[in-house]
């Protein structure tokens, strides 16, 4: 009993992470290893985003413990002015046509330019091979993580982190290849079509090179944008309040999660979250809910 004879054990505190990654795409833990962990971080809700497939789902929701939902999502890449824009899709129906289309016409991609960028890193002395990264892969979505680790195993770096870099394939790299993404506001359409409901990722990270502006997230909210990821690890506190008072101005949801990958960015579901009423929000937009 509480000493104080109040019912606090009563008004848990429902905890939300709506970002995360599976072997699906490039985090290191299989869909089911992912829930697990989810409900071990003493979360008990989970959003399965991958980049670009909805293809983790079956296995999570065939491995979800008890007390631990899992909200169907899926990060969608976009590419706005030049500079590339995370977009989070969450409750999509999968069988929506042109949104199967799109995401088929971006893994395809992923594939030429994940070849393209090997044989730059050949040219530059790094010994490795498309071979080697498809392996690393498996069944995932291919992306740079993939060909990051392929160039540690190979010795050509100590870290993945370290590939990310203008030498290597950083935006702008010596052997970056640029793929194709959809225009954000199209995304948006698209994922309303099917049903879901799309929320801005990480929209204030330095760290990726480029911050998106304002009057674009604006362009974005009237497109039919439902919310932006403000609590999210790369976001400081000056920016987590910028971001809040956009969202605010334009009836955004304000949104949160981990953004986690497994070992690749350290073990951190539960780390970031989204305020259960913002949950139910954002949930109430999605017609596919
Ligand atoms: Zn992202
Ligand atoms: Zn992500």
């Amino acid at each position: 009993m509480p000493p104080d004879g109040g019912c606090p054990y009563d008004e848990r505190i429902v905890r939300i992470d709506l970002h995360s990654h599976s072997t699906a795409s490039d985090g290191t833990d299989p869909p089911a290893e992912v829930m697990r962990r989810a409900r071990g971080a003493g979360l008990d809700v989970i959003a399965l985003s991958d980049h670009d497939t909805l293809a983790g789902h079956d296995e999570a929701r065939r491995a979800l413990p008890p007390g631990l939902t899992l909200v169907p999502g899926m990060e969608l890449s976009c590419r706005l002015d030049g500079h590339s824009v995370h977009l989070l899709a969450y409750h999509v129906d999968p069988a929506q046509a042109e949104l199967a289309e799109q995401l088929h016409a971006i893994t395809t991609d992923r594939l030429r330019r994940g070849r393209d960028m090997v044989a730059k890193l050949r040219e530059l002395g790094v010994d490795i091979t498309w071979e080697q990264v498809a392996a690393i892969a498996g069944d995932a979505v291919v992306g740079r993580p993939h060909i990051a680790r392929a160039m540690v195993a190979a010795g050509a770096i100590a870290s993945p982190a370290q590939a990310f870099t203008p030498d290597w394939i950083g935006p702008g790299g010596r052997a970056y290849v640029s793929r194709y993404a959809l225009d954000p506001e199209r995304a948006i359409s698209l994922v309303s079509a099917a049903g879901g409901v799309s929320v801005l990722a990480h929209p204030g990270s330095p760290q990726r090179g480029w911050v998106i502006g304002d009057d674009a997230v604006e362009r974005l909210a009237r497109a039919g944008l439902a919310g932006l990821e403000i609590a999210h690890p790369d976001h400081d506190e000056a920016e987590r309040r910028r971001l809040a008072n956009l969202a605010a101005g334009l009836g955004l949801v304000s949104s949160g999660g981990s953004d986690d990958h497994g070992s690749l960015t350290g073990h951190r579901l539960g780390c970031e979250t989204i305020a259960p009423g913002e949950y139910e929000r954002l949930m109430s937009l999605a017609a596919g809910a």
